[in-house]
């Protein structure tokens, strides 16, 4: 699909012009998505155009999936898959979130969590091997220098966000030479420590890592930010960048193909619905049962602090508060 096409099979779908629908209007998020496809058309990835290519079967792969405007109806979010846009949120962040959708309603979220564990504790020692020392810390120390102009919008966002979440902190700080204890150097967007890791079992939330990291990743690609990728590759290792571009392999194949054993696959691979009978329900009952699990992640999300999907200038309140919790 091509063009205006996809504009008119978009708004025909999924545009809501009856002010009386109580999941509201959404003009100004139905016109971001079409940009958002747009985008996905014209990207050097194939998998990522192979997205916007099959785009019709999200319906099949997503019955239930439905655009709003603002993060206000959040009700909505357990009973529909949604893609949730701000009026005025940027490429990256409508891209991000969209990530979160492909992983979800596309790839059905099926993660080995021991296996990405490791890999983010390997990541996290490559950071800090002794190649990459000098230079990541030099890194972060660009990173958090809100004076730098230089910084790109990728860097402050996604690229920042990823690594915060490999460390699981807001913030680091480094050994000097003379070992004193450098300041905090605080991530220009980031999610809070308890939502990347759990103090009480004293583990990572590997789930979600990998849940952020593979949106934070799928905008850089889309969005076709080549230098950032390649500062993750250097500093995160092949490793880490092979289960994102695996992940995204496996969603460029599963749109295109949504039909093949739809109920077995879902019964064998995934945790959603796992202990319910699916294939004895009839269809519709199936489809709600699956979508309303999915909606519960997307609201499980919603629920956590996202300084990531939050404005820039809101993003200054929510770093100072977080100061404070580290320094505790
Ligand atoms: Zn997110």
């Amino acid at each position: 699909m091509q063009g205006t096409e996809i504009d008119e099979y978009i708004k025909n779908k999924y545009e809501r012009t009856n002010e009386s629908d109580t999941r509201g209007t959404n003009h100004i998020a139905i016109g971001k998505f079409i940009d958002l496809i747009h985008l996905h058309e014209n990207c050097e990835n194939t998998n990522i155009r192979n997205i916007a290519k099959n785009i019709k079967n999200l319906e099949e792969l997503v019955p239930n999936f439905t655009i709003f405007e603002t993060k206000e109806k959040s009700a909505y979010y357990i009973t529909f898959a949604a893609y949730s846009l701000d009026h005025d949120s940027d490429k990256l962040v409508d891209a991000h979130e969209f990530g979160h959708l492909v992983i979800h309603g596309i790839n059905k979220f099926e993660l080995d969590e021991e296996k990405f564990s490791n890999i983010v504790k390997n990541a996290r020692a490559n950071c800090i091997s002794s190649e990459n020392k000098q230079d990541f810390r030099k890194y972060v120390e660009r990173l958090q220098d809100r004076n730098n102009k230089d910084i790109t919008d990728a860097e402050k966002g996604p690229v920042s966000d990823i690594l915060s979440s490999v460390f699981q902190y807001p913030s680091l700080s480094f050994k000097n030479e003379d070992g004193t204890i450098s300041e905090k150097m605080v991530f220009p967007s980031f999610h809070d420590r308890e939502y990347y890791f759990d103090e009480e079992k004293g583990k990572m939330r590997a789930d979600r890592i990998f849940d952020e990291d593979f949106a934070n990743y799928y905008s850089l690609v889309l969005n076709g930010c080549t230098k950032e990728l390649g500062i993750l590759r250097k500093f995160l290792g092949e490793e880490w960048m092979q289960s994102m571009e695996q992940e995204l392999e496996k969603a460029g194949k599963n749109i295109q193909m949504p039909d093949i054993d739809k109920n077995t696959d879902i019964n064998k691979n995934s945790n959603i619905d796992k202990n319910t009978d699916i294939n004895k329900n009839s269809n519709v009952d199936k489809n709600t049962n699956i979508d309303s699990k999915l909606g519960e992640v997307l609201m499980t999300q919603r629920e956590g602090a996202l300084p990531k999907e939050l404005p820039i200038n809101e993003l200054e309140e929510q770093r100072d508060t977080n100061i404070e919790e580290i320094q505790k």
